[in-house]
């Protein structure tokens, strides 16, 4: 206990009112939300996977953003770096740090983050909750096969490279939040949609196990983070940026060219981007077609180093968001 906590029977009555009460419950949690620490029963021989992600006001989400979108995004994102390591989702535990303890923002955060935790079955099984500046960190954990994960590290040169869905509208979404632009009142629906409420790939990333060579979730926008990939598998890749899957959205209101830039550095997608190869690509593309999933090719890993542009003249903005 610090100062700093909420006055303890009114943090223990949230606990209980708002978290316990709400989350789902699983066979394989042996204790959840109540003691020092849960205990989790994990499938025997795979691995346990775990990811922790922070969102913190006015630095990943608007100022202005809905309560129902910060627990569900709070969530997303997290499931969404299971998702990119070819993980099932089981449980989460949420450290909560509120400026005051206003029930109808809790009613709606809650929403939010429990209806995305149905649709994945993962069950709340602990956390934190303290007072200060609105934050929420969430640690989602999972499993996975031996040797099954998908990791940055294994793109090989002659590998393709695909995403899932399309780049940038999540982007576009953030310029309406900030009241930078204003679309039709469908279009302003949409994006936004986009950037408050990503819908995990979990399904896709668990059916590249044994096609992708590597994978990463897209948070800080697809050059960032394809550079990750790269990095770590000391190659470099060809993008084809007339092949960059773009909305018809994303069309209507930028130009060709600011579209590119959309899909090539602006954050928030929480799509795949993964590596296949060659030997495995028309196996995968039937894959994809029978799970119904939209994957695009839009370039081949090289062994020079960097990412070379193709159909793209001029320079980018800027390479992803950088917190320091
Ligand atoms: P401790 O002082 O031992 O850390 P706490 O008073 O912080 O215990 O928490 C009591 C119980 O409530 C613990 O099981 C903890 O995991 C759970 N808990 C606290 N905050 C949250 C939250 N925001 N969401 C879910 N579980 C929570
Ligand atoms: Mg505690």
């Amino acid at each position: 206990m610090t100062l700093e906590k909420v006055i303890p029977t009114k943090e223990f009555s949230i606990i209980e009112t708002y978290f316990k009460n709400k989350t789902l419950t699983r066979d394989d949690v042996e204790l959840g939300i109540g003691d020092d620490a849960a205990l989790l029963r994990l499938p025997s021989a795979q691995l346990l996977v775990l990811s922790t992600d922070t969102l913190i006001k006015g630095v990943h989400f608007p100022e202005n953003t809905a309560a129902y979108d910060i627990g569900y995004k709070a969530l997303a994102v997290n499931l969404s770096d299971l998702a990119a390591m070819g993980a099932l989702p089981a449980w989460f535990s949420l450290a909560l740090t509120l400026p005051l303890a206003d029930t109808s923002w809790l009613q709606d955060f809650t929403q939010g983050l429990f209806n995305l935790a149905k649709e994945f079955n993962v069950q709340l099984v602990g956390g934190d909750t303290t007072r200060g500046a609105l934050s929420i960190t969430i640690q989602a954990l999972g499993w996975v096969p031996p040797h099954q994960a998908l990791r940055r590290s294994g793109a090989k040169v002659g590998d393709k490279i695909y995403v899932s869905g399309t780049m940038g509208d999540a982007g576009l979404g953030l310029q309406v939040a900030l009241g930078k632009m204003t679309l039709s009142s469908k279009d302003n629906q949409l994006v936004l949609n986009r950037l408050n409420q990503p819908f995990p790939k979990v399904k896709l990333g668990m059916l590249l196990r044994t096609f992708a060579t590597s994978a990463i979730d897209l948070s800080d926008g697809l050059y960032a983070d394809l550079n990750h990939i790269l990095t770590q598998s000391q190659v470099g890749a060809e993008i084809n940026t007339d092949n960059l899957p773009l909305s018809v959205t994303l069309k209507k209101y930028l130009s060709p060219q600011d579209a590119k830039i959309y899909a090539l550095t602006a954050g928030d997608d929480y799509e795949l981007c993964f590596t296949i190869p060659l030997a495995k690509e028309i196996e995968f593309l039937q894959m994809i077609q029978t799970a119904q999933m939209n994957c695009t090719c839009i370039g081949e890993v090289k062994s020079e180093p960097g990412i070379q542009l193709t159909g793209f003249i001029g320079s980018l903005p800027t390479q992803g968001y950088q917190h320091f």
